[in-house]
């Protein structure tokens, strides 16, 4: 009877043992306001000790209203298991609650600080709320960070876990996605484009099986996107990476902010585009969550910085050596530009086209180099069969006007090699507008023209350079039908961009859940919004049908019949024979795919596929 006594309770212990509720210095923002003395900071009233004191009456809030946190210095390395929180107990308490992100860190300023967990509900006045934890790391300090204008209000918190280094094989992700915890010294945040911040960046992906870290700078970027709330970030690694799978080895890569795209996903949908159409380059793109300083800033695009790489812009980098013969003929990576105005290295094309330079960079180009490339685009400016290459300018086209963006013309990139005198146009770039997401031409699709003639955003010269390509020339105009023809009989059909777009809305699924509780914007309309659909789900839905009508809209504009392809080999045992009606079009395949015209009586003998309209079936002929 003792002996079976004494078992329990060891298990007991062993279950306790495991999930201590962990003590240590209390450490965090100092300066903490006093709501009863007209808000005033203070140093004594609701200081960051109140989130400690075992009292859910008594709280933590700060004078700063975010960026402001409160936790442990554990002494040691502990692995937390599990955490738990109360809100201020007011009013406003339980939702101030909802984005706090709990962190964990080896370093006292937290620049290495590692995701916790993310609160996704309100919480309870006068209880204490609870989380497991899924991160096999250990931590020696670890914190409460407020959500966004908070000023922390938190009543109280508890850490839980146990003493050790623990390892990095199962790090904490906020959802599915991978996420890029940014962390700059000084906790601030980048205010523009020119003050590169000193930062360290830790990415966590592979449902948390890997970790990357690296001391980066960060900085705005953007134009029109920088002026939103949710800001978009460009961050420079200290060294090189593939970071989360990209192609290209790089330290530049661009955090994609998204704001007034509430699919999330418009860039990415036209990349694919871009890639079914077999542009050279497509830029690299895939959905992250971003915290900055230890607060949830919401789903963005990791994206490739557009720049001269192996695997981004692959042309040869020039030196400033490079001022003569046929070294100074390339590379070039230029922009025709609406913003080049506000550029320094730029220059006035002759029929007026603000064009910027992005590479050589403004601090190293030579007038040599410089003087090559404006005389350049001047001379394809002035015809462009002189020097365009019109697949990659017809592509380029197709992809800004399936995906129905106004800004194609309202920044296009163009790259010259070395070695000969073409220029080429892409990588594509932009879709935020895209996609019926733009009220100045919305719905794109009840336009008879194409969108840089109806409305579109066009720089300079642009347009009318595109209609020379696009409307007034007849061998141009063949070549973009057959490129249209190819790219429908090789991969773009509306049922499998469909699906594209339902599994871009799955992989969102989680992480827009957390991006429009931070960003409250679903039944508002920002930027250039035509409407709202009131859910992310319909926001979706309307993306599916815009697709559904504008690729049969390119059809009937290129004059292209679209026939569904053969079905596959496999099934022709069981299909039915076919009956054709001889007034209506079909077409016909051998039973191994291929394409074998629309005429049965020009062909030779053998069992042969008809597809008319949705039906399909074999036909014998002289057998
Ligand atoms: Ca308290």
């Amino acid at each position: 009877m003792k002996k079976s006594i004494t078992i329990i309770l060891t298990c007991l212990a062993i279950t306790t043992w495991a999930d201590d509720k962990l003590t240590g210095t209390v450490i965090g923002t100092e300066q903490s306001v006093d709501y009863s003395n007209t808000g005033s900071p203070s140093a004594t009233v609701n200081t960051r000790y109140m989130a400690f004191d075992g009292d859910l009456n008594t709280f933590f809030a700060s004078w700063e209203r975010s960026f402001t946190w409160v936790g442990l210095d554990l002494g040691e390395s502990h692995v937390v298991t599990r955490v738990g929180w109360s809100p201020r107990n007011d009013g406003l308490g339980p939702g101030r609650v909802v984005l706090g992100v709990f962190e964990g860190a080896d370093s006292p300023d937290f620049m290495d600080a590692l995701p916790l967990y993310i609160i996704t509900e309100q919480g309870v006045i006068g209880q204490m709320s609870y989380a497991d934890v899924n991160c096999s790391r250990g931590f020696r300090y670890v914190r409460y960070v407020g959500p966004s204008d908070a000023r922390c209000n938190i009543a109280e918190l508890e850490f839980y876990g146990h003493k050790g280094a623990g390892d990095n094989s199962h790090l904490a992700q906020l959802t599915n996605l991978p996420v890029v915890t940014i962390h700059i010294k000084d906790n601030i945040e980048p205010q523009d484009k020119v003050n590169q911040l000193e930062s360290f960046v830790s990415i966590v992906s592979n449902n948390g099986a890997q970790l990357l870290t690296d001391s980066a700078l960060t900085r705005l970027r953007g134009n029109a996107s920088m002026s939103f709330p949710k800001k978009p970030y460009r961050i420079k690694f200290s060294s090189k990476h593939n970071v989360l799978g990209a192609p290209a080895k790089a330290k530049k890569w661009t955090l994609i902010n998204n704001y007034g795209d509430k699919t999330l996903m418009r860039n990415q949908l036209a990349f694919e585009l871009s890639r079914r159409l077999g542009m050279p380059y497509t830029p690299f793109c895939t959905y992250v969550d971003v915290l900055m300083n230890g607060e949830y800033k919401g789903t963005y695009q990791l994206c490739d910085q557009i720049e001269v790489q192996k695997q981004r812009v692959n042309i040869t980098e020039m030196t400033p050596e490079d001022n003569s013969g046929e070294a100074l003929t390339g590379g070039y990576l230029i922009e025709a530009d609406a913003y080049a105005g506000d550029e320094t290295s730029m220059f006035w094309s002759q029929k007026g086209t603000g064009v910027t330079i992005k590479s050589p960079e403004e601090d190293v180009i030579t007038p040599e180099q410089n003087a090559y490339i404006e005389n350049a685009y001047n001379f394809m400016e002035a015809d462009w069969k002189q020097s365009l290459d019109p697949v990659t300018f017809l592509k380029h086209f197709l992809v800004g006007e399936v995906s129905g963006n106004t800004d194609t013309y309202w920044s296009v990139y163009f790259y010259k090699h070395r070695g000969n005198d073409t220029i080429y146009t892409g990588p594509v770039w932009d879709f935020d507008l895209a996609f019926d997401n733009d009220q100045r031409i919305y719905p794109v699709n009840s336009k008879s023209d194409y969108i840089y003639r109806s409305g579109g955003s066009t720089t300079g010269y642009m347009k009318t350079f595109t209609d020379q390509l696009v409307i007034k020339d007849a061998e141009s105009r063949a070549l973009l039908k057959s490129l249209w023809a190819k790219v429908r009989e090789e991969g773009l059909t509306e049922d499998n961009f469909v699906a594209y777009i339902d599994e871009q809305a799955e992989l969102l699924m989680q992480s827009q859940k957390l991006n429009f509780m931070r960003w409250d914007i679903m039944n508002t309309c920002v930027h250039q919004n035509p409407r709202t659909w009131g859910s992310y789900e319909a926001e979706v839905e309307n993306v599916r049908s815009y697709m559904r009508t504008r690729i049969k809209w390119m059809d009937n504009k290129l004059g292209y019949i679209y026939t569904p392809p053969a079905p596959p080999e496999s099934a022709l045992q069981d299909m039915p024979a076919m009956t054709i009606d001889y007034s209506m079009p079909y077409q016909v395949f051998t039973i191994t795919g291929q394409n074998a015209g629309n005429d049965i009586n020009i062909l030779s003998q053998g069992v042969y596929i008809i597809r008319q309209g949705t039906a399909c079936g074999k036909v014998m002929i002289g057998l």
